[in-house]
């Protein structure tokens, strides 16, 4: 299959409104766009198409209940997939619609549970990204997306990541440019009494008890170890997702034992032949005098550290790094979710660096 790559951000007005009349039709006939949000690429299909939602899971070796988040544009289209929404639900998506918020609530018959994997609930989101809703809105329909990446991979921060996973196994890529957020959308499930976070994101648990005065972590995905035998109840989170090949482990602690920690455990795998990575910061790039080096961000700004993580992590696959040493970030803002993201990736490897 080919795949028509569209740089939004080169192209005149008339072959912009032309490509989103296109992908718009693409959409209507059961084929795949792959799109930009503001947290990551999405890859859409017709969310109330069977048929069109399966070449999702086709295109990215989707394990089948793993189910996908169906975007909207207004909040009308709320009630054309959800059975039921309580006064909090609604509550929620006014303050923070459109954003980076996915809302689970009780589906209706309509939604096809191709969609949702064999779940009788149905996430929701708004995205805020004017390129995602001007998508949304030519396609006449609602878009069922996961992220944009191959099973298994980061998701893609870049639509060069998207080409890389999904070359002719799409008809088409919008590319806007780099996405802001760089880590998925805070899920929060609605269908009990207390609204309870299932995947950390920008959006954060205070943010949500602010509005309805009370939100709880899933058990699951809190605290910095695995939880053997909870089982997560948003099926994604079950996943070892985003881990790089090489073995990735977390250093923690104050940033000069972090330092003195990373070079050392450095040294010793050089010693032994390996290629060794390390993910630094700006305040810190030029105090590892060997390995492969990446800064993920700064720390004064943790949010860059977010909009960077994934494509480090991928450049660190390209890179053939086979041990990959990270300082690690349990600060504010979004610590809890990308903390989430790295524990993941590191397997839960997590090394004290300043324990004598
Ligand atoms: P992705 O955007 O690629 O991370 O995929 C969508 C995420 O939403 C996955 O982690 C799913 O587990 C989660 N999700 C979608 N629908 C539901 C649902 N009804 N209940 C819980 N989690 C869901
Ligand atoms: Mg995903």
């Amino acid at each position: 299959m080919h795949t028509d790559y569209i740089d939004l951000g080169t192209i005149s007005e008339v072959e912009r409104e032309y490509a989103m009349e296109e992908a718009g039709e693409i959409i209507r006939r059961g084929g795949l766009v792959a799109f930009p949000t503001e947290t990551v690429y999405g890859l859409g299909a017709d969310g109330m198409n069977p048929d069109a939602c399966a070449r999702i899971y086709e295109a990215k070796g989707r394990p089948s209940d793993n189910p996908l988040i169906l975007h909207i544009v207004d909040m009308k289209q709320v009630d054309e997939i959800a059975r039921e929404v309580s006064p909090d639900a609604r509550k929620i998506m006014e303050e923070f619609w459109p954003g980076p918020l996915t809302v689970i609530l009780p589906k209706k018959e309509t939604v096809p549970s191709r969609a949702t994997g064999g779940l009788d609930t149905v996430a929701i989101r708004m995205p805020s990204h004017p390129d995602a809703r001007e998508f949304i809105r030519k396609s006449r329909r609602i878009i069922a997306a996961p992220s944009a990446n191959v099973s298994g991979k980061p998701s893609p921060t870049l639509a060069e990541h998207v080409y890389e996973d999904m070359k002719g196994r799409i008809p088409m890529i919008l590319d806007g440019g780099a996405v802001g957020i760089g880590i998925e959308s805070t899920i929060v499930d609605m269908t009990g009494d207390c609204p309870v976070i299932l995947r950390p994101g920008y959006i954060s648990k205070e943010d949500i008890a602010d509005v309805i005065g009370q939100a709880e972590l899933d058990p699951a995905i809190a605290g910095r170890e695995r939880q053997e035998g909870i089982v997560a109840k948003a099926p994604g989170m079950k996943y070892r997702h985003y881990a790089p090949k090489g073995q990735m482990i977390l250093v923690e602690g104050k940033t000069e034992n972090v330092i003195r920690k990373i070079n050392e455990l450095t040294q010793n795998k050089q010693t032994q032949g390996y290629r060794v990575g390390i993910i630094a910061t700006d305040d810190t790039l030029s105090q590892y005098p060997t390995g492969i080096i990446k800064s993920i961000g700064s720390r004064e700004h943790t949010e860059t550290v977010a909009a960077n993580l994934y494509r480090v992590l991928r450049e660190m696959d390209e890179s053939g790094a086979e041990y990959i040493y990270s300082e690690s970030f349990f600060t504010e803002p979004m610590g809890d979710a990308i903390m989430n993201r790295m524990l993941k990736a590191a397997g839960y490897r997590v090394i004290s660096a300043d324990e004598a």
